[in-house]
């Protein structure tokens, strides 16, 4: 088993929900076990500014898919959450999911790049990855708290948790 770390982000439809439902989607993949899921993050968007604020979160898992598998599972997820039903069409994607760590791997590859490449810049990242392991180190870069210590996380607010229910879909 390998602990990897899965950055999860929405901001369209109802975000909360649609993370906590990636959350457990994620928990239920084959050889994978969800270990640890940070708070909801309220963060500004990031690069363009005229849209909806995001929800962030991190999950910390033990899965035994290979990154490549565990992407392309990952990908189907986001696809079916993404889908809005409006007549026969099908909406914007309403959720996005990236592998930020997967054990200490350095992957370099078109279609998947671990760490992922913009972690050390980003608090919508280290602000919840820290909660949940700030001792971890990310592979040439250092530890998550000394990472989060060197950018401004001040505009990431961390949410109060859920009330548990259960979704309907
Ligand atoms: P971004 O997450 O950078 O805003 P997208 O989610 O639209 O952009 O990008 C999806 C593509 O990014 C995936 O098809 C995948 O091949 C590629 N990718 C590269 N590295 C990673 C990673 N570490 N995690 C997830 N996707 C990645
Ligand atoms: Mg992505």
């Amino acid at each position: 088993m390998t602990r990897a770390f899965i950055g999860l982000g929405s901001n369209l439809g109802d975000s909360r929900l649609a993370v906590a439902q990636a959350a457990r989607r994620i928990g239920a993949l084959p050889n994978t076990r969800l270990v640890r899921s940070s708070s909801h993050y309220l963060t500004p968007p990031w690069g363009l500014h005229e849209q909806p604020a995001f929800i962030n979160s991190v999950v910390e898992i033990d899965t035994s898919l290979d990154p490549r598998a565990l992407l392309d599972e990952l990908l189907r997820i986001e696809r079916d959450a993404g889908r809005v039903r409006d007549g026969a069409r099908w909406g914007p994607r309403a959720l996005d999911l990236d592998i930020l760590l997967y054990g200490e791997d350095i992957i370099c590859a078109a279609a998947l790049r671990v760490p992922h490449p913009y972690l050390a810049q980003r608090a919508f990242v280290l602000a919840p990855l820290a909660e949940i392991a700030s001792e971890c180190v990310v592979p040439g870069q250092g530890r998550v708290a000394d990472l989060l210590a060197r950018i401004d996380a001040g505009e990431c607010r961390r949410l109060e948790s859920l009330p548990e229910t259960e979704p309907s879909a």
